[in-house]
C-alpha cells in the first residue's frame, strides 16, 4: 500500500532577486513594474463582468478595486498618458444603501462588513475632490449606524480582528480622521470613540490572555485563538501601534508582551508563526505562509514596531533576531501555490518583505512580485491557482497592482509621503487611504 505525500503549499523558491542597490539598478525594475501595472489594468478593464458583480465588499467586490485606483492616484499620479485613476476610482463605488441594523453588528469592519463602500466614498471625497460635493449623506448615515452598533452591546459578541471586527473599524476611523476633514462631524472619529474601541479591544485581549494563560494579549474569532494578521493577534497589534500616542503609551507594555509572545512561539517553530496559539489537541497541519495566517503577519507587525517605536524596539534584541528569521521563512516558503493575491497569495508575502524597507528583503519582494505576472488570470503558469475572485483587492489582480505601486514608490525612495502600507494594516501610520 502506498501513501501519497501531502501536496506542498509552495514551490521551492529558486527566483533571483534583482540588484537594487543603486538608482540606476532600480530604474529597470521600476520600468518593469510600471509595464506590469499598465498591462494588468488594460486586461482588467476589458473584463466586462467586472462591472456587473456589484458586491459592496472591499475584500472581493468593486469597492476594493476602487480603493486600488485611489491608491494609484496618490502613488503614481498621471504617469500613464490618458489614464485618470481618480475617474476610475469614482466609477466603481456602488449606490449606497442604508444598512440593515439587524445584521450590522456581526461584522463591523469595512473589509467584510457592510460599511466598506461608505468609508471609501468619504475618503475619496476628502482625497480626490477636496469635498467639492460632499460629504455624501448616505455614507455618513451608514458609518454612524455602523459605529452605533459597534459601540452598543449585543448578545452576539463582535469579533476583534481586522477583517470582521473592531480592529478593522478602528483602522478605518483612524484613516477618516487622518486629514481632519472639517466637513465631517468630528464626533464620528473623536478621541472618545477611538478610546472606547481601543478599550473594548484591550479588555477582550486581557480576558483572552486569562482564559488561554498566555503572557500576552489574546483574542478569539469563532472560538479560535488565531495569531496571524487578518484574523488574529498580529494584525490587531499592528493597528493598535498606529493609534494616537496618548492612547498608545498606556497600553504599550502589554503590546510589547504580546509581540514577545508571538516572537517566542515563532522561534520555537523555526520561524513559522503558528496559525493559532497551541492549545491541547491542536496540531498545526502544515506551516502556512500567507498574510492572513502565519509569519508574514508577524513580519509586518515587527516592521511597524521598528518604524513607529524605535526605542522599545532597540530595548529587546529578540525583535531584530526574529524579524530576519521570519523574513527568511517568508522568502523561502512564500512562493505559494494559492496564486497572486495579497491575502493568501504570493503578493501578500512580497508585501510583508516590502514592509521592512530593508534593501535585502525589498529585492526579494520584487522578485516575487515580478514572478506573479505569470500567474492566472494574468499569465498561464497553471501550477498556481486562479483566485476565487480573480480581479479583487484581497484575492486577485487589484491587490497585486496595489503591491506593485507600493514597490515602485519604495524603490523611488518616496517612503515618507507615498508608502501607504498593506490595506487594512498600514504600518506607516494612518494616511487617509485604508
Ligand atoms: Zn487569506
Amino acid at each position: 500500500m502506498t501513501s501519497e505525500a501531502p501536496r506542498l503549499r509552495y514551490l521551492p523558491n529558486t527566483l533571483s532577486p534583482p540588484c537594487i542597490s543603486t538608482y540606476d539598478d532600480r530604474k529597470g525594475v521600476i520600468k518593469a513594474l510600471e509595464e506590469a501595472i499598465y498591462d494588468a489594468l488594460t486586461l482588467m478593464n476589458s473584463q466586462t463582468r467586472l462591472h456587473t458583480f456589484g458586491s459592496d465588499k472591499l475584500y472581493t467586490g468593486n469597492v476594493g478595486i476602487s480603493l486600488m485606483y485611489m491608491r494609484l492616484w496618490k502613488q503614481l499620479g498621471r504617469r500613464f498618458d490618458g489614464v485618470h485613476f481618480e475617474t476610475l476610482a469614482k466609477r466603481l463605488i456602488p449606490n449606497l444603501r442604508e444598512p440593515n441594523l439587524e445584521t450590522l453588528h456581526v461584522q463591523v469592519s469595512p473589509w467584510l462588513g457592510g460599511c466598506g463602500a461608505a468609508f471609501v466614498k468619504l475618503l475619496q471625497e476628502i482625497q480626490l475632490d477636496d469635498f467639492k460635493n460632499g460629504p455624501d449623506d448616505t455614507a455618513m448615515t451608514v458609518i454612524r449606524l455602523n459605529l452605533l452598533s459597534a459601540l452598543d452591546t449585543y448578545p452576539d459578541p463582535v469579533p476583534h480582528e481586522v477583517l470582521c471586527g473592531y480592529a478593522g473599524l478602528l483602522w478605518a476611523l483612524l484613516n477618516l480622521r487622518a486629514n481632519h476633514p472639517t466637513q465631517i462631524n468630528a464626533d464620528l472619529y473623536s478621541d472618545d470613540k477611538i478610546e472606547t474601541i481601543v478599550g473594548k479591544i484591550m479588555s477582550a485581549g486581557e480576558e483572552g490572555a486569562e482564559s488561554y494563560s498566555t503572557s500576552g494579549l489574546m483574542w478569539e474569532l469563532r472560538q479560535k485563538p488565531y495569531l496571524g494578521a487578518l484574523h488574529g493577534v498580529a494584525g490587531i497589534c499592528t493597528v493598535l501601534l498606529q493609534i494616537p500616542k496618548f492612547l498608545l503609551d498606556p497600553i504599550m507594555p502589554r503590546i510589547l508582551d504580546t509581540v514577545k509572545m508571538l516572537c517566542d512561539s515563532t522561534r520555537e517553530c523555526n520561524g513559522f508563526l503558528p496559525s493559532r496559539i497551541h492549545v491541547a489537541g491542536f496540531k498545526e497541519k502544515n506551516e502556512i505562509v500567507q498574510i492572513c495566517h502565519g509569519s508574514p503577519g508577524l513580519l509586518i507587525l515587527l516592521a511597524t514596531l521598528r518604524r513607529l517605536r524605535p526605542q522599545e524596539w532597540a530595548a529587546c534584541g529578540v525583535f531584530a533576531q526574529t524579524l530576519d528569521m521570519v523574513a527568511e521563512v517568508v522568502w523561502q516558503r512564500g512562493y505559494v501555490l494559492k496564486g497572486l493575491g495579497i491575502c493568501h497569495g504570493v503578493s501578500g508575502n512580497a508585501w510583508a518583505l516590502l514592509s521592512t524597507g530593508d534593501t535585502k528583503w525589498v529585492g526579494r519582494a520584487v522578485a516575487l512580485l515580478l514572478a506573479a505576472r505569470n500567474m492566472p488570470p494574468l499569465g498561464d503558469d497553471t501550477r498556481f491557482n486562479l483566485p476565487d475572485h480573480p480581479w479583487s483587492l484581497f484575492e486577485g489582480v487589484a491587490g497585486l497592482v496595489a503591491a506593485w505601486a507600493e514597490a515602485i514608490v519604495l524603490l523611488e525612495n518616496c517612503t515618507e509621503d507615498l508608502c501607504l502600507g498593506y490595506p487594512g494594516l498600514g504600518g506607516m501610520g494612518a494616511k487617509g487611504f485604508l
